[in-house]
């Protein structure tokens, strides 16, 4: 079967959720038995999110091949467990990147060099390329922001020629907003319409409307829909409030969206739909027999988007246990010796945040230690390990002036220093330890115990490491290395083994935990918790 396009448009609003239409429209080809993949086409100018302040724009997500992506490649793995890479989410900035450095080099023997037809071109190969691997029967794409925006307009253009051109095989999914008006008692269709229209006017017309709607859509207001947008009234599609995202596919299902798709592509029906194993999943998610109260400290806890993969992680963590996660956000600013108690009293376990910079990292290292002092459970993620190894220097091999050199470059005792391959590296864009790298684990171990087994492969995002002339120290105070590259022998786990559970991992386990496969460090840590008693 030749590749079929499905692209993903919004309108009326932004934040309706068109990764979560993409992710669970992935999800239901999937249990019909296609291979799916999902990208995202995002239109700011930073080469990726990589750069971005997570308070701008939520976390940034790593792929196996070290990709600094867009969040929603974080739901369209959680919800298909089909891995993503560099080439699911391209930026505007990517695209002109490349068509500059063509144009350098002279590949365009001296033409003028246009948005149309370079900048298209280029859009067009990106989405085709995944196609062209052979490797899926669907290519869903997103395109960020709202039909209107100045800067879709060129994405919206390569989704038209791709259309005109690929005929049959692709068709477009434009998501929309159908507002309520509690005064005149009635679901409002004209946005959708103007939305509708804007698309039209850059010659793109829908195959499916999506309506993010409070109320559900009667017939008539679907009808009424399809007529003014040119579809039929099946083709519109209700996606009304649910209690989770998780919940989205199974929404999809009752609306046929899948089978809209089928038949507008004219793709044949594989098989039933095989969702067993999810309804199973939304069944142990919504139905907890325990609750339990974990701490997520970090900086950027205004902005929950800004920790998305971890907050996942405890939700398949706890669907897996039967167990409600309630994660309180600690703003680590604000801790302080006086108030650690009181602001970490009443949790069951303690997650420390990636991050960077200065900024909170004596309230994280305050953290670390009302955890490994009072026997609370205790997961580090990345700075968050490295804040436990700092904390350990300091209060326990006495080292007080103990530091990562990240943020006091000057230390006597820099425990965690800057990697070597790192120290001559001005640009801070895509340059940092990333992706996928196997680590060792060390037999007779927690993380041995937890992922039973001695070879393990998590992403990483960091440019400072385990400081190895110090390994014997800690070895000796009780601090113990517990996973190792194999091939460079940086430390990536540490462990307390006198503490009921104190796990630091320079990795990020958060993402690969996915609805289908919780990730065993976040259930073995939810598992601890339910254990420890306040
Ligand atoms: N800032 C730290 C480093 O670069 C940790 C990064 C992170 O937590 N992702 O090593």
């Amino acid at each position: 079967m030749a590749t079929k396009y499905i692209f993903v448009t919004g309108g009326v609003a932004s934040s309706l959720g068109k990764g979560i239409i993409a992710a669970s429209l992935a999800r239901l080809l999937k249990a019909r038995g296609y291979t799916v993949t999902n990208q995202k086409l995002d239109p700011y100018i930073n080469i990726d999110p990589g750069t971005l302040n997570p308070y701008e724009h939520g976390e940034c997500f790593v792929t196996e091949d070290g990709a600094e992506t867009d969040l929603d490649l974080g739901h369209y793995e959680r919800f298909t467990g089909v891995p993503t890479s560099h080439a699911n989410n391209v930026t505007t900035g990517r695209i002109y990147q490349n068509v500059i450095d063509k144009e350098r080099r002279g590949d365009f023997l001296g033409k003028t060099v246009q948005v149309v037809p370079h900048i298209t071109n280029e859009i067009k190969e990106r989405i085709t390329a995944l196609g062209n691997t052979g490797n899926y029967e669907f290519v869903i794409t997103e395109i960020g922001g709202t039909v209107g925006d100045i800067e879709s307009y060129p994405f919206i253009e390569a989704v038209r020629q791709l259309k005109w051109t690929l005929g049959r095989n692709s068709i477009v999914i434009h998501l929309t907003y159908i507002p309520y008006l509690a005064a005149a008692g009635e679901l409002k269709t004209k946005p959708t319409q103007h939305s509708v229209k804007a698309l039209q006017q850059q010659g793109v017309q829908p195959d499916i409307i999506v309506c993010r709607t409070e109320k559900p859509l009667t017939r008539s207001v679907k009808d009424k829909i399809g007529l003014f947008c040119n579809i039929d009234g099946d083709s519109v599609i209700e996606d009304g409030d649910v209690r989770s995202i998780y919940e989205v596919p199974l929404k999809m299902r009752d609306e046929k969206l899948d089978l809209q798709v089928l038949k507008k592509l004219e793709v044949p029906i594989k098989k039933d739909l095989d969702l067993d194993n999810w309804e199973k999943f939304l069944y142990k998610l919504h139905n907890p027999e325990r609750e339990v109260n974990v701490a997520l400290v970090g900086k950027y806890v205004q902005l929950q988007d800004a920790y998305k993969s971890i907050t996942e992680a405890f939700i398949h963590a706890g669907a897996e246990l039967r167990c409600k996660v309630n994660v309180r956000y600690v703003n680590s600013e604000n801790l302080t010796a006086d108030n650690v108690d009181s602001e970490l009293g009443g949790q069951s376990g303690i997650l420390v945040a990636p991050g960077f910079g200065t900024r909170g990292i004596e309230g994280k290292i305050l953290a670390v230690r009302h955890a490994r002092e009072n026997n609370i459970p205790f997961m580090g993620i990345c700075l968050g390990m490295q804040c436990a190894v700092v904390e350990f220097a300091r209060n326990v091999l006495g080292y007080a002036d103990a530091h990562s050199v990240e943020i006091a470059p000057a230390t006597t005792h820099p425990v965690i220093d800057m990697m070597e391959e790192q120290k001559n590296i001005s640009n801070m864009g895509g340059t940092m330890r990333l992706g996928a790298y196997p680590c060792q684990v060390v037999k007779g171990s927690k993380a041995y115990d937890i992922y039973g087994s001695e070879h393990i492969s998590e992403r990483h995002r960091h440019r400072y490491e385990f400081n190895n002339a110090y390994l014997d120290d800690f070895k000796a105070h009780g601090m113990m290395p517990a996973g190792f590259n194999p091939d460079s022998g940086l430390v990536e786990i540490v462990e307390i083994p006198q503490h009921p559970f104190f796990v630091g991992v320079q990795f990020h386990p958060e993402y690969k935990s996915t609805a289908m496969h919780p990730h065993p460090l976040f259930v073995a840590f939810v598992n601890a918790a339910l254990t420890y008693r306040p």
